[in-house]
């Protein structure tokens, strides 16, 4: 009998996704996690449960402006972290293991969410845990700065984008399965004002890596979309193999 032949086993890599706000980066980084058997992080659950935090020590005042400097002193105490639901597998964001999912996704925590990720420490608490949590391999981690500073040696790097209409249309329609019943002139409108916060703040704006790869959903499904993404991690890991060896 021959000798086998000397075979390595594929190892898991690193995936960042970014984009603009209503891109569908959760929907592809949950897919991707479910087929890939990788954990997913969502870091704008990070920066959300920091402005929740904020809400209920009363760091926020009647007009919606942050103490920030008590919420910086206050940052070892926010204790961030994810927990599984036992039934579902999805992860949830926690504060100091107190489960907090269910309160950061509305409009008000949102806009809070947008003002304590402008300020630098909070930004810097943030990026430590999930380069941690990136460490070991295998993670699919969504958000505005993954690609250019959180994990920039990702193996690979995806930059989500949609003609901005048909964001507003999904986002219209993700509302209206929350109850809420809104025009799409001013769903756009907030889309707008969001997309010039990402990209025009100082502090770590959102960019497309030179190395990422564009996916453009406009005229896609989650499937297609699941399965081109796919195909660009199959060649990612082909690339590493090949590299390693
Ligand atoms: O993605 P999501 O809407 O949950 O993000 C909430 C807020 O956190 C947004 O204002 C976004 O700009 C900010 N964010 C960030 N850096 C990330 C992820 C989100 O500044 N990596």
């Amino acid at each position: 009998m021959p000798p086998e032949p000397e075979t390595k086993p594929i190892q898991p890599i690193n995936i960042a996704i970014d984009g603009f706000s209503s891109c569908g980066k959760s929907t592809l980084a949950k897919a991707l996690a479910r087929e890939l058997h990788y954990r997913y992080l969502d870091t704008g659950a990070m920066y959300r449960a920091i402005g929740y935090f904020a809400l209920n020590k009363g760091l926020v005042d009647k007009d919606g402006n942050v103490d920030e400097a008590n919420l910086i002193l206050s940052l070892p105490d926010t204790q961030v972290g994810f927990a599984i639901d036992p039934e579902t597998g999805a992860s949830m964001v926690s504060l100091a293991g107190q489960v907090v999912e269910p309160f950061i996704r509305n409009l008000h925590i949102a806009t809070l969410a947008s003002k304590v990720s402008q300020i630098r420490q909070v930004r810097d608490h943030m990026q430590i845990l999930q380069k941690q949590m990136a460490e070991e391999k295998g993670v699919v981690m969504d958000g505005r700065d993954i690609g250019t500073v959180v994990m920039p040696r990702a193996e690979l790097k995806i930059f989500m984008t949609a003609e901005p209409s048909v964001r507003a249309q999904r986002r219209q329609i993700e509302l209206e399965g929350q109850g809420k019943i809104m025009d799409l002139k001013t769903v756009l409108d907030q889309q707008i004002a969001r997309d010039f916060e990402d990209v025009n703040r100082k502090e770590d704006p959102l960019r497309q890596a030179e190395d990422a790869r564009i996916l453009d959903n406009t005229d896609l499904t989650a499937e297609q979309q699941l399965a081109l993404a796919l195909y660009w991690v199959h060649q990612a890991k082909h690339k590493e193999c090949f590299l390693k060896k």
